[in-house]
């Protein structure tokens, strides 16, 4: 079951002198459960393979001695603590990487050269010291192969110059006078490295000042890596997070490319701190990386993280680590994945999992019509964003991939959900910029809200954000002023009169400016209405 928000009835959050938000339980709509079967992973088309010889594996955290090795005495370090356990479960096998930062007691191990990954498994599993363990699994980049010589970035402003429809995208430009993104604001694109040599993209790229001017090989700013410039290479397990591929340049591109500089694309957000983790090479996602990359994200402080991958493998470890994220504020923005199916019965992870703080995303044309090999999923994807021929950044230099999938140096078309969420995770960006107050939950509702309803059916909001709705429906510090972001050109000088006027689901703003300890004073009559 997807979670809904929990909001006790009647229990009002009042921040004085800011706003004072309040939520439908509707807002989130449940999904029913699904099933998971192995004739499902064929159909999904994203099987694919996992590491040889490595397996994640979670440990009970426990202050008594392990129930393998009962004997073990003195003060050990927990890592001491695991590699004791490894031995016992499985000689030979030893610690690699811990990740408590994020999931306590989660630990990549090593196994002894040709041990089967499936025995491995079953042994882990059995034990009486390990919650889980799981194949340390590939996940696949969501792009498909695409039409070079698309023009126009029609995803930010659709005239109808590819032969589509007029205002089919996403109304960057109606929300550009609102706002247009904030230097600071951190989003972590876990994806295949960014070109940091791109004129588009260097000026919007995160720079860890504490280490610029801190000190060699050490972690100055306390996030888990030493000498992380501009992120951090969990392939390599080095400083310098290089895109080899172009897959992460491109979502870079889309998410906050530099504008009004005289050349080349504008990104959803035009001044943003994008932190590069390099989680994938050309042979897609390394579970490891990944479940890292969010731990790492999660301590620099990025408020935002966009996958556009993903695959059919379940993988407790990542879920855990994304519902650790989310406790800390952190929406996960995920690709729902290119295979023209239905994720509510063949699901793909991350973007399946029944996590709050993910926002699960499909991909819509030029035309306002689902693009073609989009997934979607009534009950389990949440919103649509453009995925189609959709220009944005390559690396400078043609890579290998490049030459492979056709894709153009410095600027390029792809297609895929792989394109559509970057879009969703920019527009986030610019609304929690804008109201840096609001809550994981409060942004993805009014995302969900306020999206046009151009794909009735497919998805739970039925529709494709619409930045320009979203920014108006978030609060500005006006006096007395309530809004109902189903309608966000509308306002109401008293909650009584928004709700007199909502409708079952709805979500209500209430705001008072900021600094002057407004509150709102009224009796309020909810009428049976399913607003709390
Ligand atoms: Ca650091």
């Amino acid at each position: 079951m997807k979670e809904q928000i929990q909001e006790r009835p009647g229990a009002w959050r009042l921040l004085l002198g800011s706003v004072l938000i309040f939520c439908t339980q509707a807002g989130l709509v449940a999904a029913s459960e699904f099933s998971f079967t192995l004739a499902d992973t064929v159909n999904c088309g994203g099987a694919s393979a996992a590491e040889p010889g490595e397996l994640l594996v979670r440990f009970v955290s426990r202050d008594t001695a392990p129930v393998t090795c009962p004997d073990l005495t003195g003060p050990r370090t927990a890592r001491a603590v695991r590699e004791a356990i490894c031995g016992q479960v499985l000689a030979g096998t030893s610690v690699h990487q811990q990740y408590d930062g994020v999931v306590p007691g989660l630990t990549l191990v090593h196994l002894p050269q040709g041990t089967s990954v499936t025995d491995a498994m079953t042994r882990f599993a059995a034990c009486g010291d390990v919650l889980y363990a799981e194949p340390n699994y590939r996940y696949k980049l969501h792009k498909v192969p695409n039409d070079p010589n698309y023009p126009k970035q029609w995803d930010m402003d659709n005239t109808g110059q590819s032969g589509g429809k007029k205002g089919a995208d996403i109304r960057a430009p109606e929300a550009w006078d609102i706002h247009t993104g904030v230097k600071g604001f951190l989003i972590a694109i876990l994806d295949t490295g960014v070109d940091t040599t791109h004129p588009d993209l260097a000026l919007n790229l995160w720079m860890n000042q504490q280490e610029m001017f801190g000190k060699p090989n050490v972690d100055d700013d306390g996030n888990g890596q030493a000498d992380d410039f501009y992120g951090w290479d969990f392939i390599g397990n080095k400083s310098d997070p290089v895109d080899d591929v172009y897959h992460g340049t491109y979502v870079a591109g889309i998410i906050g490319a530099f504008a009004n500089n005289m050349m080349g694309i504008a990104g959803v957000n035009w001044t943003i701190s994008m932190i590069t983790c390099k989680v994938a090479d050309k042979d897609g996602v390394k579970l490891d990386a990944a479940v890292a990359a969010v731990q790492y994200a999660t301590a620099c402080g990025a408020k935002v993280i966009n996958a556009s991958w993903g695959g059919p493998q379940y993988s407790k470890s990542l879920k855990d680590a994304i519902e650790a994220a989310g406790k800390k504020g952190v929406l996960f923005v995920a690709s729902a994945g290119n295979g023209s199916v239905n994720n509510d019965k063949v699901p793909v992870y991350p973007a399946s999992y029944d996590c709050d703080n993910i926002i699960s995303v499909m991909a819509t044309d030029a035309n306002d019509q689902i693009a073609w090999p989009s997934n979607y999923g009534p009950k389990t994807v949440d919103v649509a964003e453009p995925g189609l021929n959709v220009l944005s950044t390559t690396p400078m230099k043609e890579t290998e991939s490049m030459t492979k999938d056709g894709v153009t140096a410095q600027y390029g078309a792809l297609t895929g959900t792989s394109v559509a969420a970057p879009h969703v995770s920019g527009v986030a960006a610019l609304l929690w910029s804008k109201s840096p107050f609001l809550s994981v939950y409060h942004v993805k509702h009014i995302l969900m809200q306020t999206a046009d309803k151009v794909v009735p059916g497919l998805c739970l909001s039925h529709g494709r954000v619409n930045a320009a709705n979203a920014l108006k429906a978030v609060p500005t510090g006006q006096l007395g002023r309530v809004l109902n972001t189903r309608e966000p050109n509308n306002f109401y000088t008293s909650i009584q009169s928004a709700i007199d006027a909502a409708q079952d689901g709805d979500t209500l703003i209430a705001e008072g400016k900021a600094g002057s300890n407004t509150m709102f004073l009224e009796q309020i009559d909810f009428k049976g209405k399913a607003i709390p």
